[in-house]
């Protein structure tokens, strides 16, 4: 039997987590190695492995996905400042859990390119 999905069992509340954030769309809660002094990550209830498998229809959700991540970073206090919010899509961009998630980033100045 394969292992279940550690996000999809953070929704179900079956393994823990410093959620911050629930509706009926998204879970948020904070990443278990901050890579920044605010890192929060944004998942949607409904399984999803990758954004390359996203479809037509997941536009809402993509877009609330990113007016939530917007809304904690006015709560975090990162949004005066400034923040990152990105999505690592399949192996070379370093996608670690398949199940997608909304990284939101801040409280420390970030460099560009990220690599
Ligand atoms: P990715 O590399 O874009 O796939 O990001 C996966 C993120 O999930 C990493 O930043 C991990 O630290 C984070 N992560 C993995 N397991 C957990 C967990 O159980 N709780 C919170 N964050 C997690």
């Amino acid at each position: 039997m394969s292992k279940p999905c550690i996000f999809c069992e953070i929704v179900a509340g079956r393994m823990d987590a410093d959620v911050i954030h629930r509706d009926d769309q998204v879970v948020a809660f904070h990443d278990i190695h901050p890579q920044a002094p605010t890192h929060v990550l944004i998942i949607p209830r409904r399984h999803i492995e990758s954004m390359v498998d996203i479809q037509p229809d997941d536009a809402f959700l993509i877009g609330h996905m990113h007016l939530t991540a917007k809304k904690l970073a006015h709560e975090l206090g990162i949004a005066d400042t400034g923040y990152r919010s990105i999505f690592n899509c399949g192996r070379d961009a370093g996608q670690t859990v398949w199940h997608i998630h909304l990284h939101l980033m801040g409280g420390r100045s970030m460099g560009w390119p990220p690599w």
